[in-house]
C-alpha cells in the first residue's frame, strides 16, 4: 500500500504481554549463536549453557523470595498452573475420603487457565469433585467469609496475586490467615503472572505451595516461564522425558528464553541497568494518564479501585461508546489497549467486572489499559497527547460535540446504527438541514441528542415501525420542544400531515426538506404495522412513487419475514401489505428493516425474493392466503424466546450469507489497481478513526453506519469496481457480502486490512 499517514505505536496492552527489553533480547541472541550448548551435555558448550540456567535459577530464587522449595522453568504460566493443579489433586485424590464430598475453591475473578485446568484435571484424575468459584466484593477482593465458609472442606484453593483486568492485589497475609486456620493441609496455589516486577514477594515467609509466573508478561521472551514449589509440597511431573530439570520436568530447557529471563531478574535484584521504575513513580504514571482519560472523556468512569490495584493498570469504560468503538478509537491512533470483553457482534461483558458486579453496559464497555515498569515519563506524555488527540477525533464524528471543530464529518442522507440486532435510522436532508430518526432504541438517545445538536439539525418527526415486542421506544426522549407539542399517534405520526394519491392509494406523508416520508399501513406482524418510504418531494407530488429508502419495520427482514405469532399479529394481513409493498416499490429499491441480525445492513426485494421462497411466492400471487398462513406458521414455529434473551422478531433461516468478493492481499491489491479501470478505494471505518489515519490512495470514506446511503446512491451504478478496507478486514469483508448480494458486480477488500498493510 502507499504511503500511510502514520503516527508512532504507542503500546498500553502489557498485561497481555510485552515487548522483550533490547538488553534480555540480545542476552537471548547470544544463546543462541554463540552460547547454544544443551545445558545437559557435558561439553564446556553444555556447561556453559547450564551455567546460564543456574544462575537464573538463583536469581529467580532472589526475585521471588524462595530460599527453599524447588524453582522449575516452564514454558509460561499456563504450564505451570497445570503442574500445580496435577500435581496438587493427584495427591489430594490419594488421600480424600470419598464420603466427605470436598470441593475445589478457585477465586472467580482468575485467569480462565485456573478454573479451565481444575475443570480437566477433576475429570482426568476421576476426582468428580464440586469446583466453587470464591465470590468478590466490588473491588475484585476475595470472600474471606466464604472462604472461612468452605475451605475447611477443600482439596485445593486458586487463588491469584494480582488480577490481569482490573489490576486488583489480594492481601496474600490476611488470606494466609484464614486459609490456614481453616485448613492447614489444603494446598494452595497464588498465580502470581501479574505480581512479577509489580509486587514484592517473599515467597518462603508464607504457606503458599504453587506460584506459577510467566516471562512475556515482564520483557522477557515468549516461551518461558517458571513455578515455584514449596518443599514437601506434592508434585507430579506434567511433562516426562528424557529427565531434565531433575526429571520434574522434562523436555530440553528453553536457553534462549531463561537467558532472557536473567537479565530481567538482574533489573528486579538491582543488579541491571534500573530501567524499571520505582513504584511511587509508576503511580504517578497511573495518576496522570488517569487524568488525561477524564479530560478527554469526562463521562469516564474507571472500572477498577487505585487504592487497591497494582498502578500498572487502568479499567475504565466510556458511557455511550461500545468497547469495541473505543478499540478502534485508539488503533487508529496507533495506542494499544485490550478491551475487557470479547469483542464480537454478540456482546459480551467481562466475567471479572461480571463477578464485580459491576452494571452490565460497564462490563461491556470495559476498556484496559496497562503498561510496564519500564515504561519512561516520555512515552507516557506522548500517550496523554494522543488520548487527548483521539478524544477530538470523535468530534469528527459529531459523536462528542466540540464546537471548536471546523471540518467535523458532514452527515447527509441515511445513517443507520445498531444495536444488537436493532436497526435506528437517522436521515437527514442537508440543504435544509431537516432530520427524521426512524426506530428510535433508548441506548442510542445521548448519541442522537449529541449528532442533532452538532450537525445542527432541526428534527422534523421520531416515528417506529410499530410497537415493539422486543424493547420500549425511546421517542419520547428525543423530542424537540416543537415536537413536544405537536399531536401525533402511539407512533409518533402526526395527526396532521399532507396526502398525495399514487395508484388510486390515498397516502398520507410528512416533509423531510425536499423529501417526503410516506406512512404505508402493513398490518401482519402486529395490528398497527406500518411502513415508511422516503421518496423525493417534487417526484411524489407528479404521481411518481419512487422510494430511495423503505423503512420496512418487521414486516421483510433480512433473509426472513417478521413473526406473525404475536397476539396482535395476523398472517393473512401480512400476505396482503407484502403484495401491497411489492406493487408500490421497484426491485432495487433499498428496504430498511428494523433488524439486521446477520450483519447484513439493508436489503432490496430482488436480493430477498432470490433467497427467501415464501416471499417470492407472495410477490409473485404463486401461493394462496391460506397456504402462506399456514407455511408462515411452520417459520414461527422455530422461534423459542428464552428468558434473558433478545426476543427474535423473526426467524432466522439458514439463508446466511455466501457472497464470493475478491479478497487481495498487499501486493495482489497494486496489480489489482493496475488491471482495473477506474476503481474506487473505500475505507469503510468510522470518520474519526478515517480522520485519525488512512492511506492516502483510500481517499473515499464510507463508514458501515453510511453504507446504506452509500448503496442507495450507487443503486444504478453497480459496474463500478470497488476496493474497500478497514483496520483488519472483518468490517470490509461484511460490507462487501452487502455490496455483492445487492447486485455490485466488481467488490474486492484487502484481506487483513490497515492491520496487516503497514
Ligand atoms: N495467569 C494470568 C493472571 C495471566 O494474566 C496469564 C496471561 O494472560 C496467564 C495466567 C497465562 O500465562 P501464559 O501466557 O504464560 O501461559
Amino acid at each position: 500500500m502507499t504511503e500511510q499517514q502514520q503516527l508512532s505505536q504507542i503500546y498500553l496492552d502489557a498485561n497481555a504481554t510485552t515487548p522483550v527489553l533490547p538488553a534480555a533480547a540480545q542476552a537471548a541472541l547470544a544463546t543462541m549463536q554463540t552460547q547454544f550448548g544443551n545445558p545437559s551435555s557435558s561439553h564446556i558448550t553444555g556447561l556453559q549453557a547450564k551455567q546460564i540456567m543456574e544462575q537464573t535459577r538463583s536469581k529467580a530464587r532472589k526475585v521471588i523470595g524462595a530460599s527453599s522449595g524447588q524453582v522449575i522453568f516452564t514454558s509460561g504460566a499456563t504450564e505451570g498452573i497445570q503442574t500445580a493443579i496435577l500435581s496438587a489433586l493427584y495427591q489430594a485424590k490419594q488421600s480424600y475420603n470419598s464420603n466427605k464430598k470436598p470441593c475445589i475453591l478457585y477465586g472467580a475473578t482468575e485467569h480462565k487457565a485456573v478454573p479451565e485446568s481444575l475443570k480437566h484435571w477433576n475429570h482426568i484424575l476421576d476426582i468428580h469433585s464440586e469446583i466453587k468459584a470464591i465470590p468478590v466484593d466490588k473491588d475484585g477482593m476475595l470472600d474471606l467469609d466464604f472462604i472461612a465458609k468452605e475451605v475447611s472442606n477443600a482439596l485445593m484453593i486458586c487463588t491469584m496475586a494480582v488480577n490481569n483486568e482490573t489490576g486488583a492485589e489480594q492481601d496474600l497475609s490476611k488470606l494466609e490467615t484464614v486459609i490456614r486456620s481453616n485448613n492447614p493441609n489444603t494446598y494452595w496455589m497464588v498465580d502470581c503472572v501479574q505480581a512479577l516486577g509489580k509486587v514484592e514477594l517473599k515467597i518462603a515467609n508464607t504457606s503458599i505451595d504453587y506460584a506459577p509466573f510467566s516471562g512475556h508478561k515482564l520483557y522477557a521472551m515468549k516461551g518461558i516461564g517458571f513455578v515455584y514449589i514449596r518443599e514437601k509440597a506434592p508434585f507430579t511431573p506434567f511433562i516426562a522425558g528424557g529427565g531434565q530439570e531433575s526429571g520434574l520436568r522434562s523436555g530440553t530447557e528453553n536457553l534462549p528464553g531463561l537467558a532472557s529471563l536473567n537479565v530481567i531478574f538482574d533489573e528486579l535484584i538491582g543488579q541491571g541497568r534500573g530501567v524499571f521504575a520505582t513504584k511511587e513513580t509508576l503511580c504517578d504514571y497511573r495518576d496522570q494518564i488517569a487524568k488525561a482519560l477524564t479530560t478527554a472523556f469526562p463521562t469516564i468512569v474507571f472500572n477498577n479501585n487505585f487504592a487497591c490495584s497494582v498502578p500498572t493498570t487502568l479499567n475504565f469504560a466510556i458511557p455511550g461508546f461500545s468497547a469495541k468503538e473505543i478499540l478502534d478509537l485508539f488503533d487508529a491512533a496507533n495506542i494499544r489497549v485490550s478491551s475487557g470483553s470479547a469483542c464480537s457482534s454478540k456482546v459480551t461483558g467481562s466475567f471479572v467486572l461480571d463477578a464485580m458486579g459491576l452494571p452490565q453496559t460497564q462490563s461491556e464497555a470495559a476498556i484496559r489499559l496497562s503498561f510496564g515498569p519500564a515504561a519512561t515519563q516520555a512515552e507516557i506524555d506522548a500517550a496523554c497527547e494522543r488520548i487527548a488527540y483521539c478524544a477530538r477525533a470523535l468530534g469528527h464524528s459529531c459523536l462528542v460535540n466540540m464546537n471548536d471543530l471546523d471540518n467535523k464529518s458532514k452527515l447527509d442522507g441515511l445513517v443507520q446504527f445498531k444495536v444488537g440486532g436493532s436497526c435506528c435510522w437517522l436521515f437527514v436532508d442537508s440543504e435544509s438541514k431537516e432530520a427524521v430518526i426512524i426506530e428510535p432504541l433508548a441506548e442510542l438517545t445521548q448519541r442522537l441528542l449529541t449528532v442533532l445538536e452538532c450537525q445542527g439539525l432541526k428534527l422534523r418527526a421520531v416515528i417506529d415501525t410499530h410497537g415493539h415486542a422486543d424493547h420500549a421506544s425511546a421517542r419520547t426522549q428525543l423530542l424537540n420542544d416543537e415536537l413536544k407539542t405537536q399531536k401525533t399517534d402511539h407512533l409518533g405520526w402526526p395527526a396532521q400531515c399532507n396526502v398525495v394519491t399514487v395508484d388510486m392509494l390515498t397516502l398520507p406523508f410528512i416533509d423531510v426538506g425536499k423529501f417526503a416520508l410516506v406512512k404505508i399501513a402493513t398490518p401482519g406482524h402486529t395490528q398497527d404495522s406500518i411502513s415508511l418510504a422516503l421518496c423525493h418531494k417534487a417526484e411524489l407530488k407528479a404521481g411518481k412513487f419512487n422510494s430511495l429508502y423503505t423503512f420496512c419495520g418487521d414486516l421483510i427482514l433480512m433473509g426472513t419475514l417478521g413473526r406473525t405469532n404475536f397476539e396482535s399479529s395476523d398472517a393473512s394481513q401480512m400476505y396482503q401489505s407484502l403484495q401491497l409493498l411489492s406493487g408500490l416499490l421497484e426491485q432495487d429499491s433499498l428496504l430498511c428493516p428494523s433488524h439486521d441480525y446477520n450483519n447484513e445492513f439493508v436489503t432490496t426485494l430482488n436480493a430477498e425474493t432470490q433467497r427467501n421462497q415464501l416471499l417470492a411466492d407472495v410477490v409473485s400471487v404463486r401461493i394462496p392466503v391460506a397456504d402462506f398462513m399456514k407455511k408462515k406458521a411452520k417459520l414461527d414455529s422455530h422461534i423459542h424466546d428464552q428468558a434473558n434473551q433478545e426476543i427474535m422478531c423473526g426467524a432466522l433461516t439458514s439463508c446466511s450469507q455466501n457472497h464470493s468478493f475478491l479478497e487481495l492481499n498487499n501486493d495482489a491489491l497494486q496489480a489489482h489497481l493496475d488491471d482495473t479501470k477506474d476503481v474506487q478505494l473505500i475505507d469503510i471505518r468510522e470518520p474519526h478513526e478515517y480522520a485519525l489515519n488512512h492511506a492516502q490512495q483510500f481517499d473515499k470514506n464510507v463508514p458501515l453506519t453510511r453504507l446504506a446511503n452509500f448503496i442507495g446512491l450507487q443503486r444504478l451504478n453497480k459496474n463500478q469496481p470497488l476496493v474497500l478496507v478497514c483496520r483488519s478486514g472483518s468490517r470490509s469483508s461484511v460490507a462487501a457480502q452487502t455490496l455483492v448480494r445487492l447486485g455490485f458486480e466488481h467488490v474486492a477488500h484487502l484481506k487483513g486490512g490497515y492491520a496487516l498493510a503497514q
